[in-house]
């Protein structure tokens, strides 16, 4: 039987990818919804690809109820979610709500509301598979090897467009040197990210939640070629990776398939001229990491203060309101107020969001 797919995120990087995927597989996969954020004409033109799907544009007056809405009714049996940002946690929880698996490129859902997303799944008896290329090598490498105990967790990261930047050269670039990604073609939003080395920030948490590990043993390596996706680490010493040229569509295809696997037939990395270089992440040029590390140590609602300080100041850096290294201590500065520990809604989520948001807007007032 067909399994039917809903791509969330549908124009973006993440989306094209999805898609593209299904497209090889069409006997295997019927796409049942398509969601976009603001990207009309393209939204219009993937309806007429795929004629069976529901369409919902959602920068629209109650677009994101819409689509809240259309999971519900449509119940796919798996859902793309590649929305950008913390846009996604609520069609991630109306998925699982609607009984469909989730393979989830928006980790913003994890680092959000981890604990609460992972319950919610559990009892409502989906699974949740990883698309985030890092989170996707470490999940299939854990099933791999599931008899082993895992005693650490090594996410790569190819260090942005700033890995040889100095803290003065960082001071001063722009929105244009921050958007030169050396290795990965994504959205306006994590490029930045990486540049600043938040995504990394966010994936420490992400792993921490996903693979139920402290922090501690979740560990980062630059590797500026992004063809060792992760690592992980057994009881006995030994540590397997997973490699592949840098191409979203192995971990969709891994998650659209799952718990099989398929054929996918792209291009593999050429050892001929292969050089895999490694090295240690520097914490003072990049302080989103150890940001990131109190975030998680803290637990409760204080990852989802610092993902909601990080959006709101990487929004004010691409509308060229602050310098790039704004970007850290407004997030250090929203950290620094007290984050409840425990929550058990997601209203109380959604409300640290807002609130997080209003603290790192009323310190760029201040700033300017
Ligand atoms: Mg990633």
């Amino acid at each position: 039987m067909k399994k039917r797919v809903a791509v969330l995120g549908a124009t973006g990087s993440i989306g094209k990818s999805s898609l593209d995927v299904i497209s090889r597989n069409t006997g295997n996969f019927d796409v049942v919804l398509l969601s976009a954020h603001e990207k009309k004409s393209e939204l219009e033109q993937l309806k007429e690809n795929w004629p069976g799907a529901a369409c919902v544009l959602c920068s629209q007056d109650g677009g994101k109820e819409k689509l809240l809405d259309a999971i519900g009714s449509v119940r796919p049996d798996i859902t793309i979610n590649g929305i950008s940002g913390s846009a996604g946690l609520e069609p991630s929880l109306a998925a699982i709500e609607a009984g469909s698996d989730l393979a989830l490129a928006n980790k913003e859902t994890i680092v959000m509301a981890g604990q609460f997303v992972l319950n919610a799944a559990k009892e409502k008896k989906v699974k949740i598979i990883p698309v985030d290329s890092e989170h996707s090598a470490v999940f299939h490498l854990i099933e791999a090897h599931s008899s082993k105990e895992i005693s650490e967790i090594i996410l790569t990261a190819s260090g942005g467009p700033f890995r040889k930047l100095s803290l003065k050269e960082m001071e001063k670039a722009t929105v244009q040197d921050a958007l030169s990604h050396p290795t990965w073609k994504m959205g306006k939003k994590i490029t930045i990210d990486s540049a600043s080395m938040a995504n990394k920030g966010l994936e420490i948490i992400e792993a921490c939640y996903f693979f139920d590990m402290p922090v501690e043993k979740v560990k980062v390596v630059i590797h500026p070629q992004s063809v060792v996706h992760s690592m992980i680490r057994l009881c006995n010493g030994v540590i397997y990776a997973q490699l592949s040229k840098p191409d979203m569509r192995y971990p969709i295809n891994d998650a659209l398939f799952w718990p099989k696997t398929s054929a996918l037939d792209l291009d593999m990395p050429d050892f001929d001229s292969l050089t895999l270089e490694f090295e240690k992440p520097d914490g003072k040029r990049f302080p989103m990491l150890d940001l990131a590390r109190d975030a998680a140590r803290q637990g409760g609602l204080y990852p989802c203060a610092y993902n909601a300080a990080n959006e709101e100041a990487v929004s004010a850096f691409l509308d060229q309101r602050i310098g790039f290294l704004e970007i850290p201590r407004i997030t250090s500065h929203v950290l620094e107020s007290g984050w409840a520990l425990h929550y058990r809604s997601i209203d109380e989520v959604l409300k640290a969001d807002a609130d997080a948001r209003l603290k790192a807007v009323n310190y760029l007032k201040r700033m300017s």
